[in-house]
């Protein structure tokens, strides 16, 4: 067992950290403020290989395995939360497209999403059917020519912004569920496609919201893999998207940990450092522990999808435990920084609020227990 990074890895993992630190952290609150993510920044993580790392070269990827890839996803959300987002939407939507797409759908979108030319989002979500996602009725009505999207989508990430969707559509009967979904790759500046923004709490960057279909004209060559199969093919791809969220929440409790201890350091009561009374740094020191185990808990499970292994059960801990486990760690550093903490001097605020988000996103911590407990009770044998 080897822990150490190479040195091939660590260089990309301090060319990541240095540009989260000069280009992302100095934005974080105005990008807030905005309710958008820069193109520029986009295309410049795009240029210097931050975005979908692990696919390969021929696809404008840097052909590193997907712990590399969590590992600059964690720096860039160490910079801004909201901006790691597109990295989280690239290696999802990018891995169904390169596995689903045909060959020439994969060689026309796959490049601009890597490149950051393009900014990519998953629309599985409808007003009536959030964890019960196997309910959708968004509508894809076969032809000659293909097929003709009408419906609704919603609670969309990057809804306001995307030029293209992975898009899931009825194309059976709702009474066969899971089985009568497809996939599609939709670009979103076709007649017929509205949006909505949503006046979110939180994540304000990443442009929440409704997808609305009219009669929107889809070629055959859109769909991603065989029809019927879109459900099981999402699925699947949440495995990674569910440990590289946990890295992503990590790293704002990182982040938060770090400016708690320096300032113990600083900060005067009673005659001397706070940091001399327990009361003040035994929570810190839970939280390091916490904040210990469950990164390493996501990094094993990108490196058992590395290894080809089973890791559906681990993904599904990574995703209930991280975003929760990092609220709790924002709070406590707020609390630490005392009246300062509550003011607009740090962005606990803002990192609380944006956290929380991915407590709902990508799954609720019900329904992940739910898939933990059906592996395990499935018989799923821990190694
Ligand atoms: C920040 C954010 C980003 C998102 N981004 C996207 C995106 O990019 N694309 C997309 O398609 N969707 C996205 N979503 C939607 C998200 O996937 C859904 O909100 C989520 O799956 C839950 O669905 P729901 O909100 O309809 O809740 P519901 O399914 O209505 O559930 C409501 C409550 O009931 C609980 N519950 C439901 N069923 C059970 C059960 N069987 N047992 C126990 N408890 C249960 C849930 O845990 C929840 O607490 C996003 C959501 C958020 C908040």
């Amino acid at each position: 067992m080897d822990f150490s990074l190479s040195p091939d890895q660590q260089a990309l993992v301090d060319t990541a950290s240095r540009f989260a630190r000069e280009r992302l952290a100095p934005g974080y609150r105005a990008r807030e403020k905005a309710g958008r993510v820069e193109r520029e920044i986009v295309a410049e993580m795009g240029a210097m290989g931050l975005l979908g790392a692990e696919f390969p070269e021929s696809a404008g990827g840097l052909g590193v395995d997907c712990v590399t890839s969590g590992l600059l996803l964690e720096q860039v959300a160490r910079g801004d939360f909201n901006v790691a987002y597109v990295n989280l939407l690239v290696s999802l939507c990018g891995q169904i497209v390169a596995q689903h797409a045909s060959t020439d759908v994969a060689a026309e979108w796959l490049k601009p999403v890597i490149a950051g030319e393009k900014l990519i989002a998953i629309a599985l979500t409808e007003p009536s059917a959030g964890s019960d996602a196997a309910r959708i009725r968004l509508k894809a009505t076969g032809d000659a020519d293909g097929y003709v999207l009408d419906g609704e989508k919603t609670s969309i990430s990057m809804a306001t912004q995307a030029d293209v969707a992975v898009v899931f559509a009825r194309t059976g009967d709702e009474a066969e569920r899971a089985r009568g979904i497809s996939a599609f790759l939709v670009p979103l500046d076709q007649p017929g496609v509205t949006r909505t923004a949503f006046d979110d709490i939180g994540t304000r960057p990443v442009g929440r919201g409704s997808i609305f279909f009219d009669g929107v004209r889809v070629p055959r060559g859109m769909m991603l893999g065989t029809e019927g199969q879109g459900f099981v093919q999402v699925m699947q791809g949440f495995d990674y998207s569910r440990a590289l969220i946990g890295l992503q929440c990590m790293a704002v409790a990182r982040v938060s940990l770090d400016e708690a201890w320096r300032y113990i350091r600083e900060r005067e009561a009673f005659g001397k450092p706070i940091g001399e009374f327990q009361g003040v740094t035994f929570p810190l020191a839970e939280a390091e522990t916490h904040y210990e185990a469950c990164r390493a808990l996501c990094l094993r499970t990108l490196w058992l999808k590395d290894q080809g292994l089973p890791h559906t059960a681990e993904a599904a801990m990574c995703k209930w435990w991280a975003p929760k486990l990092a609220c709790e760690i924002i709070h406590q550093c707020l609390l630490t920084h005392g009246h300062g903490g509550y003011g607009g001097d740090y962005p606990f605020g803002q990192r609380y609020r944006d956290v929380m988000g991915l407590q709902i996103g990508d799954g609720t911590a019900n329904i992940m227990k739910m898939v933990i407990a059906r592996e395990m009770a499935a018989g799923r044998q821990a190694e």
